[in-house]
């Protein structure tokens, strides 16, 4: 791989790099299927990703017709790379085998090894036969939305699709390595502005709120509308705010320190709600809500906007579903994607009936909504939340640190890239959007 690396360097043409010989083996962050039950019995938070995620060379794996070889700069760290890596809510080998029933092609994925990261940016090195609108030498942004195109179920809204799968969650051949082998219709182009690790971090985050907030499919958020963002400074929240200031909205972020608010004060988010400072307790016991701590919150918020909020964006899952059904307005809806603190969720459904509120699931998004969130990055109208930055080798700590919520924003992986700040392709469209601005979350955690 330092082959292309030298050559993606010296500025070598899409021949030049379409000539240099795809290597037997490449290094890559994996799990290993053999040690699937290497934390059983253990409390999650004591679950160590340092000890099973492993940084070592695989097999380059063949490349189908409609699929890309891409080089892979820098990645970036999603919490489904948690949950890979501490085996829960379920080891993801599973998913690779029922992959692996599918088709011929999908059997190059059943391994015994699964090499993880749902993005990353790079120079595509080789495309299939089948493959159109890229081709080697393009720089080039990577959305995790793997979809079976010869679905019927996926023309539509592809994440409606039957077989829809996350890549390097549900696939094999993750972007946490130096090369990745992903489906042409996966590939988005490269912001010219950022470097390649602020190029990296952004299309799984910055694409599912995209949908949540903006498109039909999710909240569709009108001008002027108040939405309440939980873990606002993280890496869905990061987005998300952006997209409510840009549309127009009245965001009300939720954050856990007093850096964070002033974090989200520096991003233009005049209100802000530190949970542990307010000392919410949403749950008296494992199994009993407190109304009243519902109703502190939405007096607290009502306190800072003068109204209840129209929209709940809303991940952390049982340990708040309860108080956002409860805190969303009449006719308001809670968008939701995720459960980071369970999944069994509980509320009271009176809340929900009798005030006409909404729950709408959302997950990822289509081709177009990667899409064009990708643009509003490129046209430097979203911006990177970059936090910090490891190296490929050190990928283990810093899937720690997310697990463990001691991150802010997102954090980058250096894979072939050597160091920060290279790929900038156009520095003047840089200094007008504002190395301050594009730096806002690295300077803070400095
Ligand atoms: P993240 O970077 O860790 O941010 C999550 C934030 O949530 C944290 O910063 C934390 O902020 C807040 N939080 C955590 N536990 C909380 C709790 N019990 N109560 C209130 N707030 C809490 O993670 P992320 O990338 O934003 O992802 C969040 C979740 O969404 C994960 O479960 C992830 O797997 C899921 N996800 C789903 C999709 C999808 O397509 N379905 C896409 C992306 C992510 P504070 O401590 O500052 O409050």
């Amino acid at each position: 791989m330092q082959e292309f690396l030298s050559a993606i360097q010296s500025g070598a043409s899409g021949e030049e790099i379409a000539a240099i010989p795809i290597p037997e083996s490449y290094r890559a962050a994996f799990v290993s299927r053999d040690e699937v039950e290497l934390f059983h019995g253990m409390a999650s938070d004591d679950k160590d990703p340092r000890k099973s995620l492993h940084v070592g060379e695989v097999s380059v794996p063949e490349l189908a017709p409609d699929e890309a070889y891409v080089a892979v700069m820098a990645s970036a760290i999603n919490f489904n790379t948690v949950w890979t890596s501490i085996f829960e809510p379920l080891s993801t080998f599973g998913f690779l085998d029922r992959l692996g029933r599918e088709s011929e092609w999908g059997s190059r994925h059943a391994l015994a090894e699964h090499v993880v990261g749902s993005d990353a940016s790079g120079v595509v090195v080789r495309v299939g036969t089948a493959v159109r609108n890229w081709k080697p030498g393009d720089r080039v942004t990577i959305h995790c939305n793997y979809v079976d195109d010869q679905s019927p179920s996926a023309h539509d809204d592809s994440m409606r699709a039957d077989n829809q799968r996350i890549w390097g969650y549900e696939t094999n051949f993750g972007g946490l390595a130096d090369l990745t082998l992903v489906k042409a219709n996966q590939l988005m182009p490269k912001p010219a502005h950022l470097s390649w690790e602020e190029s990296a971090i952004n299309a799984l985050c910055n694409s599912t709120s995209y949908r949540m907030l903006v498109s039909r499919n999710g909240a569709a958020m009108s001008q002027g509308q108040r939405v309440l963002i939980w873990g606002a400074s993280g890496g869905l929240g990061a987005y998300a705010v952006q997209y409510v200031l840009n549309g127009g909205g009245v965001p009300i972020g939720v954050v856990s320190s007093p850096e964070k608010v002033d974090l989200l004060h520096e991003l233009g988010v005049e209100a802000v709600i530190d949970r542990r400072a307010a000392g919410y307790r949403f749950w008296k016991d494992d199994h009993t809500q407190d109304e009243a701590e519902w109703r502190r919150l939405g007096k607290d918020i009502r306190a800072l906007v003068g109204d209840d909020v129209d929209i709940v964006f809303e991940h952390p899952g049982r340990q708040t579903m309860g108080a956002s059904v409860f805190a969303a307005k009449r006719g308001g809806i809670v968008m939701t994607c995720a459960a980071t603190s369970g999944y069994m969720i509980e509320y009271d459904n009176r809340h929900l009936w009798m005030k006409l509120k909404t729950i709408k699931g959302s997950h990822f998004a289509n081709y177009r909504e990667a899409w064009d969130a990708n643009q509003l990055v490129c046209d430097g109208k979203v911006l990177p939340p970059l936090s910090a930055l490891y190296p490929l080798d050190e990928v283990g700590d810093a899937v720690y640190q997310v697990h463990h919520n001691l991150h802010e924003g997102k954090i980058g992986v250096l894979c072939l890239a050597p160091e920060e700040g290279l790929g900038v392709d156009d520095p003047e469209f840089r200094s007008r959007v504002g190395e301050d601005r594009i730096n806002l979350f690295r300077r803070h955690k400095a």
